[in-house]
């Protein structure tokens, strides 16, 4: 799911007992609740049917919301990425100064403010190797982050909170004659790197969630795609990584994963927005459609520009289309097989679309 004005991303696994995990959240700026719970109510399902809430990575567009989630549906599971538990980002997170402020991730902080609030609220951090225990057809294995992605950044952050305590002892003790008047230390610039990577293996269907995973020199896409095209792992489902950014897609690696044939397999794929850059780019997009026609996103290019009114709050623009925030709550798009003709049938909820439609329906950008 992802609301075709406000970008953000949610994704639903419903178990065949009815059981239903998230995989992360976002709020719709018109619905004011979260996406995921907004798609809970509107079907009818029972909150304790709510097993877990999976939150990859703490960007905006992935856990706003996740605190009245969390109230929502207190009996379900709560789970992060490990190294956002480890006592060396908790302790640069808890370091307080008044020139200290993070930049790129409010929403994410909110959840641990909530937490710490809230001590007996429980929180798994999970890794490679973990499993998530969700229903007797659907095994849930963690891909990511690994162990020596955590090694990784466990030294990285140790290495951020020496500095940082050695800048601002540099600050208190006036040795610095022109302190900085904000210390940020970018810490949100790291956290796709360490997202929560999971694969639902089904009686009816494999399915993988990259989050925003991007490459990395020695980890991220690339350790977790070529390890499960060595264990001759096939996904009929695939969640397109970082919104089909350059940085996500490759590929050789892409295909290695992918069930063929075509029609046994739908990529799912949300846009992003921020200021002029969009995501998807046009050019990966075509480099997508090479490797399979069944990719769909969230989002819908709009013809006209809406007048701004009390029904269309918002909108934006960028040089290839025109998108708006109006009165629908978000692009759905679901995938099941139909039992009598063993087909995976997908089913697509305006405004979610194919992705040439993205790019082909665009109009002059000057109405
Ligand atoms: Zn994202």
């Amino acid at each position: 799911m992802g609301g075709s004005g406000n970008n953000g991303e949610s994704c639903i696994i419903e178990g065949n007992d009815g059981s239903v995990g998230i995989i992360d959240c976002f709020i719709d700026r018109v619905q004011t609740i979260p996406i995921p719970q907004n798609y809970i109510e509107s079907r009818g399902i029972e909150k304790s049917k709510v097993k877990f809430i999976l939150i990859s990575h703490l960007h905006g567009d992935h856990c706003d919301g996740v605190v009245d989630l969390i109230k929502e549906y207190p009996d379900s599971e709560l789970y992060i990425s490990e190294i956002n538990l480890l006592n060396s980002f908790r302790n640069i997170i808890r370091f307080k100064h008044p020139n200290l402020k993070f930049s790129g991730w409010t929403k994410g902080q909110k959840l641990f403010k909530y937490l710490s609030q809230n001590p007996d609220k429980k929180i798994q951090g999970l890794k490679e190797g973990d499993s998530i225990n969700f229903t007797n057809d659907t095994k849930l294995n963690v891909l990511y982050p690994s162990e020596e992605c955590i090694t990784y950044f466990d030294k990285l952050y140790i290495s951020q909170l020496d500095d940082l305590t050695k800048r601002v002892s540099s600050i208190e003790s006036n040795e610095d004659l022109n302190p900085p008047k904000i210390i940020d230390l970018k810490l949100s610039k790291n956290f796709n790197d360490h997202s929560v990577v999971l694969e639902a293996l089904g009686k009816e269907f494999n399915s993988i969630y990259l989050a925003d995973l991007e490459f990395q020199e020695e980890r991220g896409l690339g350790y977790v795609l070529t390890k499960a095209a060595r264990a001759h792992k096939k996904y009929n489902i695939f969640k397109v990584p970082h919104h089909g950014s350059k940085t996500s897609f490759n590929k050789e690696l892409w295909e290695s994963v992918l069930a063929a044939p075509f029609d046994e397999q739908f990529l799912k794929l949300s846009c992003w927005k921020k200021g002029q850059k969009f995501l998807p780019e046009k050019d990966i997009v075509d480099k997508m459609l090479l490797t399979t026609p069944n990719i769909y996103c969230t989002g819908t290019p709009e013809k006209k520009t809406p007048k701004i009114d009390n029904s269309t709050r918002k909108y934006y623009t960028n040089k290839h289309l025109k998108f708006k925030i109006s009165s629908h709550k978000y692009g759905r798009i679901s995938i099941n097989r139909n039992i009598p003709s063993n087909q995976l049938e997908l089913d697509i909820y305006s405004p979610a679309v194919h992705v040439s439609e993205l790019f082909n329906n665009h109009t002059s950008t000057d109405d």
